[in-house]
């Protein structure tokens, strides 16, 4: 029986004629124009003045973090349902993640639930305009926001708690390359936006990310954190404590040819929407992401929720069922402020993350996938629903 991948690449002829191409030339690591364009196509889709290749996502937003200024006990609001990796980030640099609630449709950190956390957690120094931590007295810095698995996040809402109080916006935008919030591309940054094109996502390098910013000191300071700190030019100056998070040559040939498929890549994913949502719609008991009026979503992972009463089983044993078949599926993340990483500190209620998390699966969303293949998971869902 063929397996049926979550969600694989899908590279082509283009990609494989700029690696050989970096290989005869010997640009493996540095040197060469293919980091250089893939920043350049990158920064004019997005519509903005800099875009600082890295080696991961997870890079990317480290040193978004750094730059934007966030030291040891400062305070970061996350999304409670995301990936690890921004929280991780926060981490690294000694602040503090406060995991706050998503909404119910769209799954996106909830503007309503951030404004209540700041209200019951903070206090405001209207002198500056800051908020502390009403019990230590710790700053709330930044609002990091996940525009999670294709959708935009509520952006203007965000935005303007962030003016209010002074924060950086931080947008993770790893899952969300080519959607779009009320007609702006999705990674065109307010302060700093991070994206990631690790293998499973819309486009990949491999492994890699970016750091997209307007700001050209901020973007400087992370050119300089990636490469170990050093000064640009000749001088042999190391002027801060930097990392090894750059981008190789190998990495970005694959990514330019991905590049040129972007729009490609956007439509059949959400092709496989359209697809899916015919083949689902008379099962009962599933429900999936939805998508606001002011948001064009990508689909990045097709994801459901499965109402255990009304499907007759819940998602965890539909997730091992089409796994017995050879469909590869993926449970919703824990919660963060559940998550044995991250937990320790955590107050805010998180009830919508709670009960996403024990409902949602991901069905297989490959840019290759084929409606054959979409028949064969719907099939094995309807066969394992409720019988009429
Ligand atoms: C994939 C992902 C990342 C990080 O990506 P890497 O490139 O694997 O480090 C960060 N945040 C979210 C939400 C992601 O899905």
């Amino acid at each position: 029986m063929d397996q049926i991948p979550l969600c694989v690449p899908e590279v082509g002829p283009e990609e494989t004629k700029l690696v050989m191409d970096c290989m005869a030339n010997g640009w493996l690591a540095r040197g060469g124009p293919f980091v250089k364009d893939f920043e350049h196509v990158l920064a004019e889709k997005l519509d903005a003045s800099n875009v600082i290749a890295c080696s991961s996502g997870t890079a990317a937003l480290h040193v978004a973090l750094q730059v934007a200024g966030i030291r040891p006990g400062d305070e970061v609001i996350v999304p409670a349902l995301t990936f690890i990796a921004p929280a991780n980030a926060v981490r690294y640099v000694g602040a503090t993640p406060v995991f706050v609630d998503v909404d119910p449709l769209y799954w996106q950190l909830n503007p309503d639930c951030v404004q209540a956390c700041i209200d019951q957690r903070y206090q405001l120094d209207r002198e500056h305009n800051l908020l502390h931590n009403k019990v230590t007295g710790a700053p709330l810095k930044a609002l990091l926001p996940v525009h999670l698995l294709g959708h935009p996040c509520d952006l203007d809402a965000l935005i303007s708690i962030a003016q209010r109080f002074n924060l950086m916006l931080i947008e993770d935008a790893a899952e969300s390359l080519g959607a779009e919030y009320r007609e702006r591309p999705v990674g065109k940054p307010y302060h700093i936006a991070c994206l990631s094109f690790n293998g499973n996502k819309v486009i990949t390098t491999g492994a890699g990310g970016a750091l997209v910013t307007d700001c050209g000191n901020w973007a400087a300071d992370a050119r300089r954190l990636i490469d170990q700190g050093r000064e640009p030019g000749m001088s042999g100056v190391y002027s801060r404590l930097g990392y090894n998070y750059r981008m190789p040559s190998l990495n970005a040939a694959v990514g330019c040819g991905q590049l040129s498929r972007l729009a490609e890549h956007v439509d059949k994913k959400r092709a496989i929407m359209y697809h899916y949502d015919g083949l689902l719609k008379d099962i009962p008991g599933l429900k999936r992401q939805g998508q606001a009026l002011w948001a064009l979503s990508t689909f990045w992972l097709y994801t459901v929720l499965i109402d255990e009463n009304e499907f007759g089983m819940d998602s965890r044993s539909l997730a091992r069922g089409l796994s017995s078949r050879g469909i590869e599926t993926r449970p919703f993340w824990q919660p963060m402020h559940l998550s044995p990483t991250h937990r320790a500190d955590q107050t805010e209620e998180c009830p919508v993350a709670e009960e996403l998390w024990r409902q949602g699966i991901s069905l297989p969303s490959s840019v290759g996938l084929t409606e054959e293949q979409q028949d064969a998971v719907v099939e094995a869902i309807r066969a394992m629903g409720r019988k009429g």
